[in-house]
């Protein structure tokens, strides 16, 4: 069997993608599930929040997606956890990127690379803040987006390029892609505003937004700086509470 693939995508910076993926991917772990975490942002946030040093990495994303190297080859373990491992990246992928833009079956290959996944029960993808070509190759290789939003006054800006991207790469490259849910992230529950803003979420994506809701909390900032995943390095609190809670809901969407 191979792997479920969830890319978790918006092409906004800044709205907890790289904290959901490797969250959530933690919780997927933890419940039991061999996890593969694809860091696909030059930032390489989800690789250096995992607790390994960037400057170390000999092979990276960029050779599987440039070079072609077996994703086998690419893999590594995390410490947190015996059944999370992740493919590393870091700033090289943006010239990769560059180079993939003149090459052929660029829109395509991370899923031949991902053809091979039966070591795992998840693929996780940590998507750049672009609607970019490696964007568009995640999105190619998934078979659901985890969209997170944050609480914000501007969160629904963007998100219907972000849409007709989805429907555009439906009709031509990949035609199961589905949309598994919206997570709302950041939320300050004392104000009205993020309260609105929730409320609209809801009505713009009817039966799509989990019911768990990731607080603004500031264990969930802490973590990365620790290489933890926010559930390894606070466990009781409330954003580890929120990612395993919201990891029980992706687990009976995607189960
Ligand atoms: P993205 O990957 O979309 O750019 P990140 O996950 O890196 O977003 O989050 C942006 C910043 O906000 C990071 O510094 C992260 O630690 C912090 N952050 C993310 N989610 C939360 C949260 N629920 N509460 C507090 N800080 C958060
Ligand atoms: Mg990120």
């Amino acid at each position: 069997m191979s792997a479920t693939v969830i890319a978790v995508t918006n092409q906004k910076g800044g709205v907890g993608k790289t904290t959901t993926a490797v969250n959530v991917a933690y919780c997927l772990a933890k419940a039991g599930k061999r996890v593969l975490i694809v860091d696909f942002d030059p930032q390489g946030n989800a690789t250096s929040g995992l607790g390994i040093d960037k400057q170390s990495l000999k092979i990276t994303v960029m050779d599987v997606v440039q070079n072609e190297l077996p994703i086998k080859e690419a893999v590594q373990s995390v410490e947190c956890h015996k059944n999370l491992f992740i493919i590393p990246a870091t700033p090289q992928l943006a010239n990769a990127e560059v180079e993939l833009a003149k090459a052929e079956r660029r829109f395509s290959r991370l899923k031949m690379a991902l053809a091979d996944t039966d070591d795992y029960d998840y693929v996780i993808i940590d998507s750049p803040p672009s609607l970019s070509l490696l964007t568009v190759n995640g999105l190619i290789a998934a078979h659901y987006i985890l969209l997170p939003v944050q609480a914000e006054f501007y969160a629904m800006e963007g998100l219907g390029q972000l849409l007709e991207t989805m429907q555009l790469i439906r009709k031509k490259l990949n035609p199961t892609l589905e949309l598994l849910g919206v997570a709302v992230t950041m939320m300050d529950n004392r104000t009205t505003l993020g309260n609105q803003v929730h409320d609209e979420i809801i009505k713009h994506f009817p039966g799509k937004v989990f019911k768990t809701v990731i607080p603004r909390n500031v264990r969930l900032a802490e973590a990365p700086s620790h290489g933890l995943p926010v559930g390894a390095y606070d466990r009781w609190s409330k954003g580890a509470r929120a990612y395993k809670a919201l990891t029980k809901e992706v687990l009976s969407r995607a189960g």
